[in-house]
């Protein structure tokens, strides 16, 4: 015998429930190796035998090969006394041991279905549920743990001898796929009209495909809930699909063929192109290249959202005459994603033509994830498939039910270190969102049975959720929201020192019970201060002035103007109007302040008439960041107070400025630009201020506002120009998506300190 050697192996990280043991059971067969891989609570334990070489040649696979969806932290590794192992096995996990396995996200099929599915002497020829261990559905279909077949929504198919021999074999594609099926064994698509009757066809996907060519809107099925598609070429049934969804303005998202009709239509560096075509498949925003395609379906915005396919039903829906497709979340306005095959048909009905619907299950409903390309990488904006329910590593927690923001929520419920950030929920304004909510935590909390110790929520008073949290089981612990939002800055990059924590964003409350969102904190995970922020103003009307953000403007004119406001700016808005909302402006009348820099950006919008009203959150900023003209360098003047020790940032000259502009018909993409510079600048001085007096040299950016690119990337870098130390989002999202984990942690440093 050669010398042979043996090798004890301990992977720590993200590595189960991610194909890690088929993974290395074929990396040791590949090597002719012996000895055996078990998942255990702490990871997964290799035992290796082989020649030295043969071992070298495996850890590097392991190192550089590992399955796409695990991440590895640690791979440890000890020399023993060799037991000449006669093969090498998959060994069960010990009863006792306690594994927590993670779920997989929904992954995109992979360039091998793909290729099966197209490839007409295959036996997945155009079948739509082709998958294998390294694509398809996992968290959408999943009910129990552990995974296996039975806990799905696959329990009810059972496998064709193919497909079983298939599963059995561990040097298989499909070894061990839990949703393997094919035609003959597997789910199957079928077409309906608007009411649900179903429609005999050879080829529902076919005739789908006829259908959209047609101009008819469909409702399609598909991994995490149903999409609304519908000819992304066809200006009038673009149209038609808003007035049907009273969705006037509100971009939809696209689906394009490949990576190629993309570059037709939007500019696509590499980083985008890897983003697109990677595993994850987000809805990612891209930069127009020329105005081809029809405006409706992002009126007045100078990006995309583009995803390729993912699914192979999505594949399948693609030929030489379509090549886009507008693939918008099947929802009614403000309510949760439709998944399932009965409410379809009663809840969208209205809005499509047919609905493509098959018998597959969805378990847990999962919209499409967005992000964007800014700064060189990957910033995602909406974390749902594809990145859920993947958690982010904390130590040291308990275990906790952090409930989330209001819009935009995600929560956060931890078991040992394990923090699971939720699928996108939407928008807290209902009971139905809450309905939807609930059932997702009661899903989480069953997966993994956990039963928090910590409930975490926001501090506002009057919010659905938090009357929720106040009545749920265990330790409640309030937490500020703009503190949530920093704190989720410093986990994900890791801080542990003191920052100063600029959060910009729309709404949040503030401990002294006004509307806070231009803040500048001085924090640690515990507790923080507010050292900075942007001088109040009153919205007159309250949540009206988010919807209308002439009001906001109106606010700052007044705040700046006092009696002598001119309204003649407002063009468009009826003169007994404006008198109505000045009159609330100097009686305090409905005019909560708010020292809020997402309604600086409405109330700006407003002011060069550019959007007065708007229908869905954070137009009014897209609008103005979208005709900033880039080259323009001019800055308008801006004082900063000092007042009880707090450093506050004065917008009178800012506004003096901007109406100056206005009479003297400076064009809005100056007008635009300048104010952009402004805030970069202001906010730069600010943090030089903080810096001095606290002593602190790094900044974290935080809030949904730190979503404009002009901004984000202004303002890094003349931080960076400055010596500071700055920290960004990457992972987490930086608009209300992210606050849950920053609850979270908050809360458990907070307890914390309770019990000492
Ligand atoms: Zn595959
Ligand atoms: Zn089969
Ligand atoms: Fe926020």
């Amino acid at each position: 015998m050669k010398d042979i050697c043996r090798k004890y192996v301990v992977v720590t990280g993200i590595v189960q429930g991610v194909g890690f043991r088929p993974f290395v059971y074929n990396a040791a067969m590949d090597n002719e190796l012996k000895g055996w891989v078990k998942n255990t609570s702490e990871g997964v334990y290799i035992d290796l035998e082989g020649t030295p070489n043969s071992i070298e040649l495996f850890l590097h696979t392991l190192r550089n090969e590992a399955p796409p969806l695990s991440k590895i932290n640690n791979i440890a590794i000890e020399h023993r006394e060799v037991r000449n192992y006669k093969e090498f096995s998959i060994e069960k996990s010990d009863d006792n041991d306690r594994v927590i396995t993670l779920i997989s996200p929904d992954v995109a099929t992979c360039k091998e279905c793909e290729m099966e599915i197209m490839n007409s002497k295959d036996r997945r020829f155009h079948y739509p549920f082709t998958n294998c261990t390294n694509c398809g559905p996992r968290f959408s279909i999943i009910k129990k743990l552990p995974y296996d077949r039975p806990m799905t929504t696959m329990e009810k198919f059972n496998m064709c001898p193919y497909c079983n021999e298939e599963y059995e074999n561990p040097r298989d594609r499909r070894f061990h796929a839990q949703p393997n099926a094919c035609e003959s064994c597997g789910p199957r698509v079928y077409l309906t009209d608007r009411y649900g009757n179903e429609i005999t066809t050879q080829d529902p996907i076919e005739e789908i495909k006829n259908l959209i060519k047609e101009g008819k809107i469909i409702a399609i099925k598909g991994l995490g809930g149903l999409h609304i598609a519908c000819d992304g070429k066809n200006e009038e049934t673009i149209k038609l699909l808003r007035e049907r969804k009273s969705r006037p303005s509100k971009p939809f998202a696209l689906m394009m063929k490949d990576i190629d009709t993309v570059k037709q239509y939007c500019l696509v560096n590499e980083i985008e192109e890897n983003t697109l075509k990677g595993i994850k498949r987000p809805i990612l925003l891209l930069d127009v290249k020329d105005n081809i395609l029809p405006f409706s379906i992002a009126p007045n915005n100078n990006r995309l959202g583009v995803m390729l396919p993912y699914t192979p039903l999505h594949h399948l829906l693609f030929d030489d005459n379509i090549d886009v497709l507008v693939m918008t979340s099947a929802n009614v306005s403000g309510l949760p994603i439709v998944y399932k095959n009965e409410e379809a048909v009663e809840k969208l009905g209205d809005i499509v033509d047919y609905f493509l619907l098959n018998n597959r299950g969805i378990h847990v409903p999962v919209d499409d994830s967005v992000a964007r390309v800014i700064l060189g990488e990957e910033r995602i904006i909406r974390r749902s498939r594809g990145y859920a329910p993947m958690p982010i590593i904390i130590n040291d927690i308990k275990e906790t039910l952090a409930y989330g923001s209001h819009l935009k929520n995600t929560f956060c419920i931890s078991k040992e270190q394990f923090a699971f950030l939720s699928q996108h929920m939407g928008d807290m304004d209902n009971l139905e969102a809450y309905r939807n909510y609930e059932y997702n935590v009661k899903h989480f909390k069953n997966l993994y049975n956990i039963k928090p110790e910590i409930i975490a929520y926001d501090m506002h008073p009057d919010l659905l959720l938090s009357n929720f949290a106040k009545k749920d089981e265990g330790k409640k612990i309030q937490v500020q929201h703009h503190h949530a939002h920093i704190v989720s800055c410093m986990i994900e990059n890791e801080i542990t020192e003191k920052v100063i924590g600029i959060a910009f964003d729309g709404t949040g409350f503030g401990t002294d019970g006004k509307i806070w969102g231009g803040e500048f904190l001085v924090c640690d995970y515990e507790d923080f201060e507010r050292a900075g922020h942007l001088n109040y103003v009153k919205m007159a009307g309250g949540d009206s002035a988010v919807k209308e953000p002439w009001k906001m403007a109106l606010g700052y004119l007044f705040k700046t103007y006092r009696d002598e406001v001119n309204t003649s700016i407002f063009t468009s808005i009826h003169e007994k109007n404006i008198k109505i909302i000045l009159t609330m402006l100097k009686n305090n009348i409905n005019s909560i302040e708010t020292s809020s820099m997402g309604r600086f950006f409405d109330a700006v919008s407003a002011l060069i008439n550019l959007k007065m009203k708007v229908s869905f959150g954070g137009e009014a900023a897209i609008n103005l960041e979208a005709i900033s003209c880039d080259r323009e360098r001019g800055i308008y003047n801006y004082e900063i107070d000092f007042v009880n020790e707090t450093y506050v940032v004065n917008t009178d000259n800012i506004i003096k400025n901007i109406v100056e502009d206005i009479e003297k018909n400076i064009d809005k993409s100056i007008i635009g630009k300048r104010f952009h510079n402004t805030v970069i600048a202001f906010t730069l001085e600010m943090t030089k201020l903080i810096r001095s007096k606290h002593k602190i040299n790094s900044v974290a950016l935080s809030g949904g506002v730190f979503q404009n690119e002009i901004l984000l990337k202004g303002l890094y870098e003349k931080l960076i120009e400055n010596n500071f130390k700055v920290y960004i989002h990457k992972d987490i999202p930086c608009n209300d998506g992210g606050i849950s984990i920053g609850q979270l942690v908050i809360a458990n440093y907070k307890e914390k300190n309770m019990e000492e």
